[in-house]
Protein backbone atom coordinates (compact mmCIF):
# COMPACT_ATOMS: atom_id res chain seq x y z
CA UNK A 1 0.00 0.00 0.00
CA UNK A 2 1.22 3.68 -1.04
CA UNK A 3 1.78 5.38 2.20
CA UNK A 4 -0.80 8.09 2.56
CA UNK A 5 0.97 11.05 3.89
CA UNK A 6 3.63 11.34 1.08
CA UNK A 7 3.14 14.72 0.55
CA UNK A 8 2.02 18.04 2.16
CA UNK A 9 -1.40 19.92 0.79
CA UNK A 10 -1.13 22.14 2.99
CA UNK A 11 -4.01 20.32 5.55
CA UNK A 12 -2.13 19.94 8.33
CA UNK A 13 1.47 21.29 9.94
CA UNK A 14 4.19 20.45 12.29
CA UNK A 15 3.37 21.69 16.16
CA UNK A 16 5.96 22.03 18.06
CA UNK A 17 4.49 23.87 21.04
CA UNK A 18 5.66 22.31 24.56
CA UNK A 19 3.17 20.25 27.00
CA UNK A 20 4.18 23.43 29.13
CA UNK A 21 3.06 25.72 26.91
CA UNK A 22 -0.51 24.00 26.19
CA UNK A 23 -1.24 23.87 29.95
CA UNK A 24 -0.60 27.31 30.14
CA UNK A 25 -3.16 28.10 27.87
CA UNK A 26 -5.44 25.65 29.86
CA UNK A 27 -4.83 27.51 32.61
CA UNK A 28 -5.46 30.78 31.19
CA UNK A 29 -8.69 29.82 29.16
CA UNK A 30 -10.08 28.62 32.64
CA UNK A 31 -9.31 31.67 34.40
CA UNK A 32 -10.61 33.96 31.88
CA UNK A 33 -13.60 31.20 31.74
CA UNK A 34 -13.01 30.33 28.22
CA UNK A 35 -13.34 27.03 26.42
CA UNK A 36 -9.83 26.00 26.55
CA UNK A 37 -8.59 24.89 22.79
CA UNK A 38 -5.57 25.71 21.18
CA UNK A 39 -4.58 29.19 19.84
CA UNK A 40 -3.21 27.63 16.61
CA UNK A 41 0.00 29.17 16.77
CA UNK A 42 2.34 26.67 14.81
CA UNK A 43 -0.09 26.96 11.49
CA UNK A 44 1.73 30.56 10.95
CA UNK A 45 5.36 29.13 11.09
CA UNK A 46 7.15 29.59 7.82
CA UNK A 47 8.36 26.50 6.24
CA UNK A 48 12.20 27.75 7.08
CA UNK A 49 11.67 27.43 10.67
CA UNK A 50 10.11 24.33 10.65
CA UNK A 51 12.84 22.70 8.57
CA UNK A 52 15.65 23.82 11.05
CA UNK A 53 13.49 22.50 14.09
CA UNK A 54 13.19 19.77 12.44
CA UNK A 55 16.42 19.54 11.56
CA UNK A 56 17.43 20.28 15.30
CA UNK A 57 15.62 17.33 16.13
CA UNK A 58 12.53 19.16 18.37
CA UNK A 59 9.64 17.17 19.18
CA UNK A 60 6.54 17.60 17.25
CA UNK A 61 3.15 16.87 16.47
CA UNK A 62 0.68 16.86 13.46
CA UNK A 63 -2.14 19.15 13.60
CA UNK A 64 -4.78 19.49 11.41
CA UNK A 65 -5.97 22.75 9.79
CA UNK A 66 -9.80 22.65 10.84
CA UNK A 67 -12.25 25.27 8.83
CA UNK A 68 -13.12 28.42 11.10
CA UNK A 69 -16.54 28.44 9.15
CA UNK A 70 -19.95 26.40 9.75
CA UNK A 71 -20.01 22.83 8.13
CA UNK A 72 -22.91 21.39 7.14
CA UNK A 73 -23.79 17.38 6.50
CA UNK A 74 -26.74 15.67 6.12
CA UNK A 75 -27.60 13.04 8.83
CA UNK A 76 -29.27 9.89 7.94
CA UNK A 77 -31.40 10.11 11.08
CA UNK A 78 -31.26 13.79 12.46
CA UNK A 79 -31.24 15.44 8.65
CA UNK A 80 -29.48 18.69 8.35
CA UNK A 81 -26.84 19.42 10.93
CA UNK A 82 -24.52 22.45 10.62
CA UNK A 83 -22.02 23.04 13.37
CA UNK A 84 -18.60 25.45 13.68
CA UNK A 85 -16.51 23.41 15.26
CA UNK A 86 -13.41 25.91 15.82
CA UNK A 87 -15.84 27.80 18.06
CA UNK A 88 -15.29 24.91 20.81
CA UNK A 89 -11.56 23.38 19.20
CA UNK A 90 -8.24 24.41 17.95
CA UNK A 91 -6.88 22.40 15.40
CA UNK A 92 -6.61 18.89 16.68
CA UNK A 93 -3.45 16.63 17.22
CA UNK A 94 -3.60 14.02 14.23
CA UNK A 95 -0.16 12.56 14.95
CA UNK A 96 0.96 12.25 18.21
CA UNK A 97 4.38 13.18 19.15
CA UNK A 98 5.79 9.39 19.35
CA UNK A 99 4.47 8.91 15.58
CA UNK A 100 0.92 7.30 16.56
CA UNK A 101 -2.20 8.25 15.08
CA UNK A 102 -5.19 9.85 17.20
CA UNK A 103 -8.18 8.10 17.37
CA UNK A 104 -10.10 10.67 15.15
CA UNK A 105 -7.48 10.52 12.44
CA UNK A 106 -6.76 6.91 12.65
CA UNK A 107 -10.95 6.50 12.62
CA UNK A 108 -11.41 8.35 9.10
CA UNK A 109 -8.53 6.59 7.69
CA UNK A 110 -9.65 3.05 8.54
CA UNK A 111 -13.08 3.51 7.76
CA UNK A 112 -11.98 4.62 4.15
CA UNK A 113 -9.44 1.72 3.89
CA UNK A 114 -12.32 -0.54 5.29
CA UNK A 115 -14.13 1.08 2.35
CA UNK A 116 -17.20 1.80 5.02
CA UNK A 117 -20.13 3.39 3.22
CA UNK A 118 -22.38 4.14 6.58
CA UNK A 119 -21.57 4.95 9.68
CA UNK A 120 -24.04 4.20 12.44
CA UNK A 121 -23.16 5.40 15.57
CA UNK A 122 -24.36 7.30 18.91
CA UNK A 123 -25.59 10.92 18.80
CA UNK A 124 -22.65 11.65 21.17
CA UNK A 125 -20.70 11.59 18.17
CA UNK A 126 -22.24 13.83 16.10
CA UNK A 127 -20.08 16.81 16.92
CA UNK A 128 -17.24 14.74 15.99
CA UNK A 129 -18.53 14.45 12.84
CA UNK A 130 -17.78 17.56 10.55
CA UNK A 131 -14.33 16.91 11.92
CA UNK A 132 -14.15 13.55 10.45
CA UNK A 133 -15.86 14.75 6.95
CA UNK A 134 -13.12 17.60 6.99
CA UNK A 135 -10.48 15.34 7.27
CA UNK A 136 -12.00 13.01 4.49
CA UNK A 137 -11.97 16.67 2.67
CA UNK A 138 -8.54 16.83 2.98
CA UNK A 139 -7.30 13.07 1.65
CA UNK A 140 -9.57 14.17 -1.15
CA UNK A 141 -11.98 11.13 -0.38
CA UNK A 142 -15.67 10.72 -0.15
CA UNK A 143 -17.06 10.50 3.36
CA UNK A 144 -19.29 7.70 4.22
CA UNK A 145 -22.96 8.71 5.16
CA UNK A 146 -23.16 9.39 8.75
CA UNK A 147 -26.23 8.36 11.04
CA UNK A 148 -26.69 9.50 14.36
CA UNK A 149 -28.72 7.11 16.96
CA UNK A 150 -30.37 8.26 20.22
CA UNK A 151 -28.53 6.74 23.20
CA UNK A 152 -30.01 4.39 25.36
CA UNK A 153 -30.49 5.76 28.46
CA UNK A 154 -30.76 3.98 32.24
CA UNK A 155 -34.17 4.73 34.58
CA UNK A 156 -32.37 7.29 35.91
CA UNK A 157 -32.07 8.94 32.86
CA UNK A 158 -27.91 8.57 32.40
CA UNK A 159 -26.21 6.93 29.50
CA UNK A 160 -26.09 3.02 29.25
CA UNK A 161 -22.42 2.09 29.33
CA UNK A 162 -21.18 -0.75 27.50
CA UNK A 163 -19.22 -1.49 30.76
CA UNK A 164 -21.95 -0.52 32.81
CA UNK A 165 -22.49 -3.82 35.58
CA UNK A 166 -19.40 -5.49 33.74
CA UNK A 167 -20.90 -8.07 32.74
CA UNK A 168 -19.42 -10.90 30.03
CA UNK A 169 -21.98 -12.60 27.70
CA UNK A 170 -20.95 -16.14 28.96
CA UNK A 171 -23.20 -14.56 32.01
CA UNK A 172 -26.41 -14.88 30.02
CA UNK A 173 -25.38 -18.40 28.79
CA UNK A 174 -24.81 -19.57 32.53
CA UNK A 175 -28.23 -17.94 32.97
CA UNK A 176 -30.06 -19.76 30.30
CA UNK A 177 -30.78 -16.74 28.08
CA UNK A 178 -30.80 -17.69 24.56
CA UNK A 179 -28.71 -16.35 22.19
CA UNK A 180 -31.60 -15.28 19.90
CA UNK A 181 -33.58 -13.85 22.73
CA UNK A 182 -30.44 -11.80 23.76
CA UNK A 183 -30.18 -10.42 20.16
CA UNK A 184 -33.74 -9.71 19.84
CA UNK A 185 -33.43 -7.41 23.11
CA UNK A 186 -30.67 -5.39 21.99
CA UNK A 187 -31.20 -4.98 18.80
CA UNK A 188 -34.75 -3.75 19.88
CA UNK A 189 -33.80 -1.03 22.66
CA UNK A 190 -34.19 2.33 21.42
CA UNK A 191 -34.73 1.13 18.20
CA UNK A 192 -38.45 1.71 17.97
CA UNK A 193 -39.32 -1.81 16.20
CA UNK A 194 -43.37 -2.02 16.38
CA UNK A 195 -43.28 -5.63 15.60
CA UNK A 196 -44.25 -8.34 17.47
CA UNK A 197 -41.19 -9.25 19.70
CA UNK A 198 -42.86 -12.93 20.27
CA UNK A 199 -43.36 -13.61 17.00
CA UNK A 200 -40.26 -11.78 15.22
CA UNK A 201 -37.60 -13.15 17.34
CA UNK A 202 -34.80 -12.71 14.58
CA UNK A 203 -34.40 -9.58 13.22
CA UNK A 204 -33.86 -9.93 9.91
CA UNK A 205 -34.03 -6.33 7.92
CA UNK A 206 -34.24 -2.53 9.49
CA UNK A 207 -34.03 0.72 7.62
CA UNK A 208 -32.70 3.49 8.16
CA UNK A 209 -36.22 5.36 7.91
CA UNK A 210 -37.62 3.34 10.77
CA UNK A 211 -34.52 4.84 13.02
CA UNK A 212 -35.70 7.88 11.68
CA UNK A 213 -39.02 7.55 12.28
CA UNK A 214 -38.60 6.84 15.57
CA UNK A 215 -35.99 9.79 16.15
CA UNK A 216 -39.16 12.40 14.77
CA UNK A 217 -41.72 10.62 17.27
CA UNK A 218 -39.49 12.15 19.96
CA UNK A 219 -38.79 15.11 18.07
CA UNK A 220 -42.47 15.89 18.25
CA UNK A 221 -43.49 14.70 21.80
CA UNK A 222 -40.46 17.58 22.66
CA UNK A 223 -42.10 20.06 20.69
CA UNK A 224 -45.30 19.33 22.14
CA UNK A 225 -43.80 19.71 25.48
CA UNK A 226 -41.42 22.82 24.89
CA UNK A 227 -45.25 24.42 23.63
CA UNK A 228 -47.11 23.60 26.80
CA UNK A 229 -44.27 25.15 28.79
CA UNK A 230 -43.97 28.57 26.78
CA UNK A 231 -48.04 28.64 26.75
CA UNK A 232 -48.14 27.89 30.37
CA UNK A 233 -45.84 30.75 31.15
CA UNK A 234 -47.16 33.26 29.22
CA UNK A 235 -50.92 31.75 30.04
CA UNK A 236 -51.77 35.31 31.38
CA UNK A 237 -50.71 37.50 28.57
CA UNK A 238 -52.35 35.29 26.23
CA UNK A 239 -55.80 35.36 27.74
CA UNK A 240 -55.55 39.45 28.37
CA UNK A 241 -54.61 39.48 24.56
CA UNK A 242 -51.46 41.96 25.45
CA UNK A 243 -48.91 39.40 24.03
CA UNK A 244 -48.65 37.72 20.61
CA UNK A 245 -46.59 34.31 20.77
CA UNK A 246 -44.86 32.30 18.15
CA UNK A 247 -45.11 28.55 19.12
CA UNK A 248 -44.71 27.09 15.67
CA UNK A 249 -43.73 23.70 15.11
CA UNK A 250 -41.09 25.16 12.70
CA UNK A 251 -40.08 27.81 15.05
CA UNK A 252 -39.70 25.11 18.44
CA UNK A 253 -37.96 23.15 16.16
CA UNK A 254 -35.68 25.97 14.77
CA UNK A 255 -34.85 26.98 18.44
CA UNK A 256 -34.32 23.24 19.93
CA UNK A 257 -31.24 23.27 17.21
CA UNK A 258 -30.24 26.57 18.11
CA UNK A 259 -30.41 25.40 22.39
CA UNK A 260 -28.84 21.97 21.60
CA UNK A 261 -25.33 23.27 23.32
CA UNK A 262 -26.48 25.99 25.11
CA UNK A 263 -28.72 25.02 27.85
CA UNK A 264 -28.65 22.54 30.41
CA UNK A 265 -32.17 22.39 31.09
CA UNK A 266 -35.30 22.89 29.13
CA UNK A 267 -36.98 25.40 31.35
CA UNK A 268 -34.02 27.65 30.79
CA UNK A 269 -35.56 28.71 27.30
CA UNK A 270 -38.00 30.67 29.52
CA UNK A 271 -35.19 32.93 30.99
CA UNK A 272 -35.97 36.68 30.70
CA UNK A 273 -33.39 37.64 27.98
CA UNK A 274 -34.89 34.59 25.95
CA UNK A 275 -38.03 36.45 25.88
CA UNK A 276 -37.95 37.47 23.05
CA UNK A 277 -37.52 34.10 21.23
CA UNK A 278 -41.58 33.55 22.18
CA UNK A 279 -43.19 36.94 22.53
CA UNK A 280 -43.32 39.04 19.60
CA UNK A 281 -42.82 42.49 20.61
CA UNK A 282 -45.86 45.29 20.22
CA UNK A 283 -45.87 47.85 17.69
CA UNK A 284 -43.17 50.67 19.28
CA UNK A 285 -42.71 54.23 19.02
CA UNK A 286 -39.53 54.49 17.97
CA UNK A 287 -38.78 57.43 15.59
CA UNK A 288 -34.84 57.54 15.42
CA UNK A 289 -34.61 56.09 12.38
CA UNK A 290 -36.31 56.41 8.58
CA UNK A 291 -38.57 53.02 8.08
CA UNK A 292 -36.74 53.20 4.54
CA UNK A 293 -33.89 51.96 6.27
CA UNK A 294 -35.67 48.76 7.42
CA UNK A 295 -36.91 47.85 4.01
CA UNK A 296 -32.91 48.28 2.97
CA UNK A 297 -32.17 46.42 6.04
CA UNK A 298 -34.83 43.68 4.99
CA UNK A 299 -33.82 43.28 1.38
CA UNK A 300 -29.76 42.80 2.83
CA UNK A 301 -30.93 39.80 5.06
CA UNK A 302 -33.67 38.57 2.62
CA UNK A 303 -30.37 37.98 0.28
CA UNK A 304 -27.84 36.33 2.89
CA UNK A 305 -28.41 32.48 2.50
CA UNK A 306 -25.96 31.84 5.39
CA UNK A 307 -27.53 32.84 8.61
CA UNK A 308 -24.73 32.79 10.83
CA UNK A 309 -23.24 34.77 13.44
CA UNK A 310 -20.14 35.92 11.72
CA UNK A 311 -21.72 36.67 8.92
CA UNK A 312 -24.49 38.50 10.30
CA UNK A 313 -22.67 40.36 12.52
CA UNK A 314 -19.62 41.54 9.58
CA UNK A 315 -23.89 42.21 7.49
CA UNK A 316 -24.41 44.87 10.22
CA UNK A 317 -21.77 46.57 10.60
CA UNK A 318 -20.87 47.12 7.25
CA UNK A 319 -24.50 47.65 6.40
CA UNK A 320 -24.38 50.78 8.67
CA UNK A 321 -21.17 51.62 7.37
CA UNK A 322 -22.84 52.25 3.90
CA UNK A 323 -25.67 53.88 5.22
CA UNK A 324 -23.74 56.38 7.69
CA UNK A 325 -25.72 55.82 10.60
CA UNK A 326 -24.03 54.81 13.93
CA UNK A 327 -23.48 51.27 14.86
CA UNK A 328 -24.13 51.32 18.71
CA UNK A 329 -27.32 53.44 17.86
CA UNK A 330 -28.33 51.41 15.52
CA UNK A 331 -27.99 48.18 16.80
CA UNK A 332 -30.04 49.74 20.13
CA UNK A 333 -33.12 49.96 18.05
CA UNK A 334 -32.69 47.08 16.04
CA UNK A 335 -32.56 44.85 19.27
CA UNK A 336 -35.85 46.95 20.50
CA UNK A 337 -37.35 46.07 17.07
CA UNK A 338 -36.66 42.60 17.27
CA UNK A 339 -37.27 41.72 20.97
CA UNK A 340 -38.44 44.35 22.75
CA UNK A 341 -35.66 44.39 25.11
CA UNK A 342 -32.78 46.58 26.28
CA UNK A 343 -30.62 43.62 26.79
CA UNK A 344 -29.67 39.74 25.88
CA UNK A 345 -27.75 38.25 23.62
CA UNK A 346 -26.36 40.39 20.49
CA UNK A 347 -28.08 41.64 17.86
CA UNK A 348 -26.12 39.22 15.43
CA UNK A 349 -27.05 36.37 17.81
CA UNK A 350 -30.37 37.39 18.17
CA UNK A 351 -30.90 37.02 14.53
CA UNK A 352 -29.36 34.23 13.98
CA UNK A 353 -31.27 32.68 16.89
CA UNK A 354 -34.77 34.07 15.31
CA UNK A 355 -33.80 32.49 11.92
CA UNK A 356 -34.42 34.76 8.61
CA UNK A 357 -38.51 33.98 8.92
CA UNK A 358 -38.89 35.67 12.13
CA UNK A 359 -36.67 38.55 11.43
CA UNK A 360 -38.07 39.61 8.56
CA UNK A 361 -41.61 39.51 9.95
CA UNK A 362 -40.76 41.86 13.03
CA UNK A 363 -38.53 44.56 10.54
CA UNK A 364 -41.77 44.55 8.66
CA UNK A 365 -44.07 44.86 11.41
CA UNK A 366 -41.82 47.93 12.73
CA UNK A 367 -41.82 49.35 9.34
CA UNK A 368 -45.50 49.03 9.19
CA UNK A 369 -46.13 50.69 12.01
CA UNK A 370 -43.53 53.57 11.48
CA UNK A 371 -44.58 54.19 7.74
CA UNK A 372 -48.40 55.06 9.20
CA UNK A 373 -46.74 57.56 11.31
CA UNK A 374 -44.40 59.28 8.92
CA UNK A 375 -46.96 59.35 6.44
CA UNK A 376 -49.09 61.52 8.23
CA UNK A 377 -46.18 63.25 9.61
CA UNK A 378 -44.96 64.42 6.24
CA UNK A 379 -48.22 65.29 4.71
CA UNK A 380 -48.81 67.97 7.77
CA UNK A 381 -45.68 69.29 7.09
CA UNK A 382 -45.67 69.84 4.03
CA UNK A 383 -49.56 71.46 4.32
CA UNK A 384 -48.30 74.99 4.79
CA UNK A 385 -52.15 75.99 6.20
CA UNK A 386 -52.43 73.86 9.12
CA UNK A 387 -55.45 75.18 9.84
CA UNK A 388 -58.22 73.51 10.84
CA UNK A 389 -60.06 72.95 7.95
CA UNK A 390 -57.06 71.47 5.91
CA UNK A 391 -55.97 68.98 8.47
CA UNK A 392 -59.34 67.57 8.97
CA UNK A 393 -59.75 67.19 5.24
CA UNK A 394 -55.87 65.21 4.71
CA UNK A 395 -56.08 63.39 8.41
CA UNK A 396 -59.28 60.63 8.30
CA UNK A 397 -59.37 61.02 12.02
ZN1 LIG B 1 2.03 24.56 18.33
Amino acid sequence: MAPIFNQNNGTAYYCFCTEKRLQLLRREALRLQEIPKYDNRCRHLTHDVVQSKLDKGESSCIRFKMSDKEETFEDLIYGRISYNISLNEGDPVIIKSDGYPTYHFANVVDDHLMKVTHVLRGVEWQISTTKHILLYRAFNWNPPLYGHLPLLMNADGTKLSKRQGDIKISYYKDNYIFPLALINFIVHSGGGFTKDLERHMKPSCYSTADLANQNSKEEKELISRVRKMVEEKYHESIKTGSLQLNTSEEHIKNILHWASNRIEKLDDLLSKNLEFIWTIPKAQDIKNYDASLFELLRTKLKSQDEFSIDRVSTLLKAFCMENEVKYSNFMKTLRSVLSGLKEGPSVAEMIVILGKENTLQRLQLYQNNTRNFLYWENMLEYCEDSSYDKVYRIVPI
